[in-house]
Parts: structure tokens; C-alpha cells; sequence
């Protein structure tokens, strides 16, 4: 194969008469190989979404494991995902037409989603973007570097003259080619994969009817993969199985992390004009557990671990999503104390504790001893369960320094437990621009209690259980 040749993938008008061959088993050709591998510092995908069809880019509902992106980025991330160690975000979720789910190479191969390019990008810049024009009997094609070898990038082009469909349903608009179907083609040729005589395999130079067929490799492809990239090698290869954000801090656990040297890749927040993607090196790690900073200009996508050490295809694990503006959910936390009747006050949210916003985040207690003043407090220190007095049977929950806020009557009748509390911390943090806390930063973890009166308790007072959130965009 001339490493500057480019391989034209052909349509279904030729694809329907090959419906109707019947071949016998000993007549079929497997894989073939085109004679290079995609080496570890050209994995990134990248779109350039200049897809003109409405159908290309009308599914706007997007996916919460592919997050970030909709219309045909989604589809050609979904695409080239298919290809990968394992499946996407250990689910695979996100295509209806592979209920079994999206990562099936099995090989020691995954890709680093890097979100939209800022343009077409030289050939072998391994960007996906539509091409005007049309070349008859053609779909789309894949190039290599110029002058360079097919090792270091690719570059795929999708002819305009075909109306693309985004999907994700398995039934397409009529008269519609699949984007991701026919993206998960090319981007085996990307890999190092030529044509296959197997009908049924996605290598098939023949893209079948609409295409979606295509989206999900075969055991033919998953044998290629695997004969370039090697089977997947679940004793040295890392392996990611779950990630957190909580502030600033990132934590992934997982397995077969490097001493020392382990890097974390992020997806950047684009459009980019680099695949490059954002790594943050030299992190330690105990084989299963690694913490850093989250670094600026990371965005929704995936995040990966590259194991310290280990170059070639081993060295780079499987993908989970990750998206460093997702809100962590409200969560309650730490033990209310006993009030002196018997209540037993409890914390409880509404609304969203948005950056963006100016009031609309109401923090309640409820079950308060009536007719006692209260207030809540909050603190940026993380939690923490300090008994309150002793014999009392309250805890400090807030880990110090705290911030008190309103103070209120909780109304209801006393010696009863109808006594309650709300305010809307997000507009007392506006009203309070010194306040701890303030200004507001997207991420940022607070943690939120309850104090009362309680005249015959051990500090003549108690407290509720606590609150934990994170600020949001
Ligand atoms: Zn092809």
C-alpha cells in the first residue's frame, strides 16, 4: 500500500447487488493489514463539524456518557470508540443499534477523544471533517500523512454529496448515509486495517444499505485490531474503573498504575487547533489510586490514564467519561442530634447552587424544636464529625473555619418538633461578598449544617445533620 494512497470506501449502490452473493465459507477473505500501527502520541480524534445536512447534525439531545458533544462529533466519537480496549465508560451506552455496547477491539488500542478542531487540518492531523464535492461510487476516504508514514496520523473526508445522518436511532431519515457507521469504516483504515471479503465485517469495502450496520465491528475487525495492537493485556495494561471530582481534586481508581510517572489525560475544552491532549505528569500512585489537580482548560469528554513508563500500545488505558462542569448531586451526610423533646431536625435542598445565578439555591432544615432561633453555616474544608460537648449526642459536621449566615426564628409551638428553617444560601452568598466561600467558583465543594437553641442540652444547644454540594455553572 503506497503510504500516500488513499482509500475510497464505496457506497451502497454497489453494496446491494454484494447483499445478494452467497458465498461459501472457504471462499472468504479475512482481514487484511495495511502494514503500520497507529503509535501511542496519535491517538487523539478530533471533528471539524463543517457536516452541512440538517440530518448531520439534528440529534441534539446528547448523551450523558459522551459528554459535551451532539450531532455528528457525537457519532464519529461514538464511532471510533467502538475500536477500543473495552467499552466507553465501562457501559458502552449511548447507541441503540449495539445494546451489547460501544468498545468492542478487545485490543491494546483506545483513542483520545479531543473533541471539535478548529479546522480541516493538515492530512494525517487525524481530524474528521465533510468535503465539498462528490466522487461517484464513493462515501468518504482516508489519507495519510503527507510524505510520512500512515504510523503518525490520518486524516478522513466525508463527500458532501451524500446526506449524512447523525442517527443515534438505528433507523435513519430516508435517503440518509450513517455518519457513525461509515466513520467506524474509515477509521479501521486509520488503525491499520484494509479491506476485508467478509461481508458482514465492518472492513467490508461495501457499506451495506444506510450504513449502521458498520457501527459495530465484527469478529473479523476485532481480529484485525487485535493482530496489530496485540490482545488487550489485562496484566500490564492500566485500567481505569471509576473517576471523581470533588473541588479541585481528581481521584481514579483502577488497576496496573505505575509507581511513579502515571499521567492523566484530559479532553480539552475546544475548539482546538492541537490534538494534543491535556496531560497532567508525573503523578504517583499506589497500582489503583491517583489524585491531581484538575488542570485549567480541561473539558467534557473522557479522561484516561497514561501507566509512568510504559510507552507503546500497553501504555495507554481505557476511556471514561468525564466532565470537569458537571454538578455533583446534593448529598446529605454526618448524624442529627437528639433535641431535649426528642427532635430529631433534618437537612434537605432545592433548586441548583449555580455560579451563574443570584438566588435559587434554598437550603431547609426541618424537625426543629419550635419556637428557638437557628442558623445554618457552612464551611469549604470538607466534613468532618466532632462530638458537640460532652454527653451531648450532636456532632460538628462542617470541618472549621465556618461561616454562620441568617439567623431565624423557627416558628411552630414550643416543646414541639414543628420548628423549621430555610434560606436561600445562594442569595445570602451574593448579599455577603465577604463571606467564606464568596466569590463563587464553579466546583467549589461546600458542606452546610444547622444550629438551634436548646436550653436543657449539654451546650444548651445542638445541631442537625449537614449538607454537601458543589457549585455549578
Ligand atoms: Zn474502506
Amino acid at each position: 500500500m503506497n503510504a500516500k494512497a488513499m482509500l475510497r470506501c464505496v457506497p451502497a449502490a454497489l453494496a446491494a447487488s454484494a447483499l445478494l452473493v452467497v458465498v461459501a465459507p472457504t471462499d472468504l477473505r479475512a482481514y487484511g493489514l495495511l502494514g503500520f500501527n497507529l503509535g501511542q502520541s496519535y491517538r487523539d480524534v478530533r471533528v471539524f463539524n463543517n457536516f452541512g445536512d440538517a440530518t448531520a447534525n439534528d440529534n441534539t439531545q446528547g448523551d450523558a456518557s459522551w459528554p459535551g458533544q451532539t450531532g455528528a462529533p457525537l457519532a464519529i466519537w461514538k464511532a471510533c470508540s467502538e475500536w477500543c480496549s473495552e467499552k466507553h465508560d465501562l457501559s458502552g451506552a449511548g447507541d441503540p443499534h449495539q445494546p451489547g455496547g460501544l468498545g468492542s477491539g478487545g485490543a491494546n488500542f483506545d483513542i483520545s477523544w479531543q473533541g471539535l478542531a478548529t479546522s480541516i487540518g493538515a492530512a494525517g492531523d487525524r481530524v474528521h471533517s465533510e468535503l465539498v464535492g462528490n466522487n461517484p461510487g464513493v462515501y468518504a476516504f482516508t489519507e495519510g500523512p503527507l510524505g510520512g508514514p500512515w504510523d503518525t496520523g490520518w486524516r478522513i473526508r466525508y463527500y458532501s454529496a451524500w446526506a449524512w445522518d447523525d442517527g443515534p436511532d438505528a433507523t435513519l431519515s430516508s435517503g440518509t448515509v450513517d455518519l457513525q457507521g461509515v466513520a467506524c469504516h474509515e477509521y479501521g483504515h486509520a488503525l491499520g486495517l484494509a479491506h476485508t471479503g467478509f461481508s458482514n465485517a465492518t472492513m467490508y469495502a461495501f457499506v451495506i444499505g444506510d450504513g449502521v450496520g458498520a457501527r459495530s465491528i465484527e469478529s473479523d475487525d476485532i481480529a484485525g485490531v487485535q493482530a496489530i495492537y496485540g490482545v488487550l493485556d489485562t496484566a500490564i495494561k492500566p485500567h481505569l474503573a471509576s473517576v471523581a471530582l470533588n473541588g479541585t481534586t481528581v481521584t481514579v481508581t483502577g488497576s496496573n498504575f505505575a509507581a511513579t510517572n502515571n499521567e492523566l489525560w484530559f479532553t480539552r475544552a475546544g475548539p482546538n487547533a492541537t490534538g494534543t491532549p491535556l496531560k497532567v505528569t508525573g503523578l504517583a500512585s499506589n497500582g489503583t489510586l491517583l489524585t491531581a489537580s484538575l488542570p485549567a482548560g480541561a473539558g467534557p469528554g473522557d479522561i484516561q490514564v497514561r501507566k509512568g513508563g510504559a510507552g507503546g500500545h500497553k501504555g495507554l488505558s481505557n476511556a471514561l467519561a468525564f466532565d470537569p462542569q458537571a454538578c455533583a448531586g446534593v448529598v446529605s451526610y454526618c448524624t442529627a442530634g437528639l433535641s431535649s423533646n426528642l427532635c430529631l431536625p433534618t437537612m434537605t435542598s432545592s433548586g441548583t447552587p449555580s455560579a451563574s445565578a443570584s438566588s435559587g439555591f434554598t437550603l431547609s432544615c426541618l424537625n426543629l424544636e419550635g419556637n428557638k432561633n437557628a442558623l445554618l453555616f457552612h464551611g469549604v474544608s470538607g466534613r468532618a464529625a466532632l462530638p458537640w460537648g460532652t454527653g451531648g449526642s450532636s456532632y460538628l459536621c462542617v470541618q472549621p473555619p465556618t461561616q454562620r449566615t441568617l439567623s431565624a426564628n423557627t416558628g411552630g409551638s414550643s416543646g414541639g418538633c414543628g420548628g423549621s428553617y430555610a434560606l436561600d444560601w445562594l442569595a445570602w452568598m451574593v448579599a455577603n461578598p465577604g463571606a467564606l466561600g464568596t466569590p463563587l467558583q464553579v466546583g467549589a465543594t461546600f458542606d452546610a449544617q444547622v444550629w438551634y437553641r436548646d436550653p436543657p442540652a449539654v451546650k444548651t444547644t445542638n445541631l442537625s445533620n449537614a449538607i454537601e454540594f458543589s457549585v455549578c455553572p
